[in-house]
């Protein structure tokens, strides 16, 4: 009885699927190619520097209601997105965000790494063979060389047969030059000191476009030389910390870390122009300069789809100086989220509502002052590098005999000297599992990986995973090393980040406007989710390292 009954549903079941596909196929016929992809007219991607995903929820009360108000209530909100590589920093959070891969692939291990190859240092965007445009400094010999792969934007300007334009904007060179990639038409970044102005490098053009030089002719970065006041009354901040307190730092020239921020660096009118960037008119300075862009480029005013990637750097320096819990922070995103109001605003004007597609997310996220942490009985604390500098020293000589067995210590990571440890006669798996032994035993240490490891097995979750994830073989080091939860190796006020702990990799991200359904999802995302996603939207190729899924529950 059961057994039939339940043949009479499946049967039933099968009529109306059969129905259903018929009228989806009847259906297809007459739409178009929309089935396929979405055609919005600009993509629009903003990555915030240093974004934990609580400061959407934290301060959501104080936002307006045009800025991550809007694009959380009218668009998607991915709440459990991670990054899942180490180490968090600028340099690959940008790269992970728009090549849709992680350091594994793209190349982008640091902010700055030794590279095994050439027996120096480098600098993640920085290119010697390209000179300075805008300026005589040799701050824009910049190029997107080390990235190995393509952007999301690359694949657009190729599926467009370079039609489509991209254009990226940051206060910080990185942040410009890895998002907009190999092909970008102009990659623009601020350069502060004494001058004040966007400039880039001959990679992309030999002379500033007239709207770049007019534009930093016309005082903008100067008007916003002036005293840090809070967006609204201080006694409204009740979502963060006191403002004059231990764990912040202070500008030069100051005395307690509280508002007003009015040091002679901010009010002097013609020079430290840096001054800018570590305070939240710098992301002002940053909106007004790609509203810029987008109005003298034409973006998004034509039939192939534009890119505009925005990178908002001043939450970074602000976050450093002040720390996550500080008035400043929260300051800081009230008036991002003002700044976002306006940029929106625009789009809907210049590009029209429904027209663009936004999404936004952060290079990596951050953690508690460590001090603070311990003050409120949480474990935490700061590497004491004279200590274990001394420590690590005598284990060498005593075992090896030499120093100069390690060659670099970078992002956590220790390089060693091939050619010494084969001339010594010493197996290198031993010697990275013998120095990887003796650091466990520092008290700050959780635990300790080799390249070895990293080359042998294949980790599937958790910490070794996001290791691995960060783990490039032709240029990453020979033993990792992890903090222990709440453990920094930074000053004794504000923030930092970097590690693979949860506080670094949980970051914001949400999608907006055309082709994006209304919703929220508490699924885990990953960070290299995003190209592929907005690849998936635009129907184009997916960036040529992707390892990241399309989000399915975002697209419509
Ligand atoms: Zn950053
Ligand atoms: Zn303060
Ligand atoms: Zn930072």
């Amino acid at each position: 009885m059961y057994q039939s009954r339940c043949f009479a549903v499946r049967f039933l079941l099968i009529g109306l699927f059969s129905v259903l596909t018929l009228s989806g196929q009847k259906k297809s016929k007459v739409e178009d190619e929309s089935h396929l992809r979405v055609k919005p007219k600009l993509v629009v991607g903003i990555v915030v520097d240093q974004m934990r995903y609580d400061y959407l929820t934290r301060f959501y009360n104080q936002y307006g209601e045009g800025g991550f108000k809007r694009m959380i209530t009218e668009g998607f909100n991915c709440k459990n997105n991670h990054f899942n590589y180490a180490p968090t920093s600028t340099g690959p959070g940008h790269a992970s965000v728009y090549t849709g891969t992680t350091p594994a692939t793209h190349g982008i291990i640091g902010n700055d790494w030794y590279d095994k190859e050439n027996d120096e240092s480098v600098y993640c965007a920085g290119d010697d063979s390209y000179a300075s445009v805008g300026t005589l400094d040799d701050a824009g010999k910049m190029s997107p060389h080390r990235m190995t792969v393509t952007t999301v934007a690359d694949e657009l300007r190729l599926h467009t047969q370079m039609r489509g334009k991209t254009i990226a904007i940051a206060l910080k060179d990185r942040g410009a030059v890895l998002p907009g990639g190999h092909t970008a038409n102009a990659a623009y970044w601020f350069h502060g000191k004494d001058e004040g102005r966007w400039i880039t490098s001959t990679f992309y053009m030999d002379k500033l476009p007239t709207w770049v030089s007019d534009f930093n002719a016309s005082g903008a970065a100067q008007s916003y030389k002036k005293a840090w006041t809070t967006l609204k009354d201080i006694n409204t901040y009740k979502e963060s910390g006191p403002d004059n307190n231990n764990y912040e730092g202070l500008f030069k020239g100051e005395t307690t870390p509280a508002f007003p921020h009015s040091t002679t660096e901010l009010l002097d009118k013609n020079k430290d122009f840096d001054a800018i960037k570590v305070i939240p008119y710098g992301n002002s300075l940053t909106t007004d300069f790609a509203l810029e862009a987008l109005e003298k480029e034409g973006l998004g005013t034509d039939d192939d789809t534009d890119f505009l990637a925005i990178s908002y750097s001043s939450t970074d320096y602000v976050g450093h100086n002040f720390g996550v819990n500080s008035k400043e922070v929260q300051d800081t995103y009230m008036r991002l989220d003002a700044d976002l109001e306006r940029l929106l605003t625009t789009l809907d004007k210049k590009v029209g509502v429904g027209e663009y597609t936004v999404f936004l997310s952060a290079d990596h996220a951050a953690g508690e002052v460590p001090a603070y942490l311990k003050d409120m009985k949480i474990p935490a604390g700061y590497v004491d590098y004279a200590a274990t500098k001394t420590k690590f020293s005598d284990f060498l000589k005593y075992k090896y005999g030499t120093e100069d067995i390690v060659k670099n210590f970078s992002n956590l990571q220790i390089f060693l000297d091939h050619k010494i440890i084969k001339n010594l006669d010493l197996n290198l798996k031993d010697v990275q599992e013998e120095i990887a032994q003796e650091y466990l035993g520092y008290d700050y240490i959780d635990r300790v990986y080799t390249g070895n490891q990293m080359w042998q097995n294949y980790y599937a979750a958790g910490i070794p995973q996001i290791l691995q994830n960060g783990y490039n073989q032709k240029r990453s080091g020979d033993v990792l090393l992890v903090l222990k939860p709440g453990f920094i190796t930074y000053g004794k006020t504000g923030s930092t980040h970097g590690s693979p702990q949860i506080y670094d990799t949980h970051a914001p991200l949400l999608f907006f406007g055309k082709g994006i359904k209304k919703g929220s999802t508490v699924a885990r995302t990953e960070i290299p989710d995003i190209a592929p996603t907005i690849s998936a939207l635009l129907g184009i190729s997916f960036p040529s390292g992707a390892t990241g899924k399309p989000i399915g529950e975002v697209l419509q």
